[in-house]
């Protein structure tokens, strides 16, 4: 109502439909990650580039900080997220909650607010035009698995992880979390749990234990949250 963001999202609650398109996106990181993206001919030299490959070359090149920040943010917590996202809908479509459920889906929370596949799709595609002019220029497997990958994450982007707290929930009933008062009403901003404010200064989400704020933590420096 008032920053016009989503509260609730009725689609992909289908735990067994998550769990496919999880595992296809999983499909296209590895093509991704295990062939060339492209390969250069610049007079009479081949080369062929993987993303890998050039996270080595970053790192021998005296760049170790931006190596490991182009492994962190394109290939580790992609994995994590796609990883951590797919052992949970494929335990909940089976009809259990897997042991350590909320690492799990709290893995996937933080892992999803720094994955950057688009970013490097971009840079991909910019890096590419800018070579035709130098080099010739050919695109390899890699380069559409990350196209197809990059469109396929912005699927499992739109799953809101709150489903599946609530589907975990379903399976083994929780304690029962007093009724909310109007007026004091929580909201857990990790898995959407809505509690009764107890008027302490630091209060945690009976659900998942993460801190609960009346606030979206820097509201007014991220639009659209509240
Ligand atoms: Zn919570």
């Amino acid at each position: 109502m008032r920053c016009r963001s989503v509260l609730y999202r009725g689609i992909h609650s289908d735990a067994s439909r998550m769990a496919a398109i999880v595992l296809a996106a999983l499909i296209a990181y590895v093509i991704a990650q295990c062939y060339p993206i492209v390969e250069l001919e610049v007079n009479g030299n081949v080369s062929r580039a993987t993303l890998l490959g050039s996270i080595l070359v970053l790192w021998q090149g005296h760049m170790p900080l931006v190596a490991a920040a182009v492994f962190l943010f394109t290939i580790l917590l992609p994995a994590i997220e796609l990883l951590a996202l797919l052992h949970v809908t494929l335990a909940l479509a089976l009809g259990h909650k897997p042991k350590s459920f909320n690492l799990l889906l709290y893995a996937v929370y933080l892992a999803r607010r720094w994955g950057m596949t688009e970013v490097l799709m971009i840079g991909i595609l910019i890096t590419i035009v800018k070579m035709t002019s130098l080099a010739t220029v050919v695109l390899e497997p890699g380069l559409f698995a990350f196209a197809a990958l990059t469109l396929m994450l912005a699927i499992v982007v739109s799953f809101d992880p709150k489903i599946l707290w609530n589907l975990g929930d379903a399976l083994t009933p929780q304690p029962d979390v007093p009724p909310p008062v109007a007026q004091a009403a929580l909201s857990c901003h990790v898995c959407g749990l809505v509690s009764a404010g107890s008027g302490a200064q630091h209060q945690e989400c009976p659900r998942c234990h993460a801190q609960l704020h009346h606030r979206h933590p820097y509201s007014l420096g991220a639009p659209g949250r509240c």
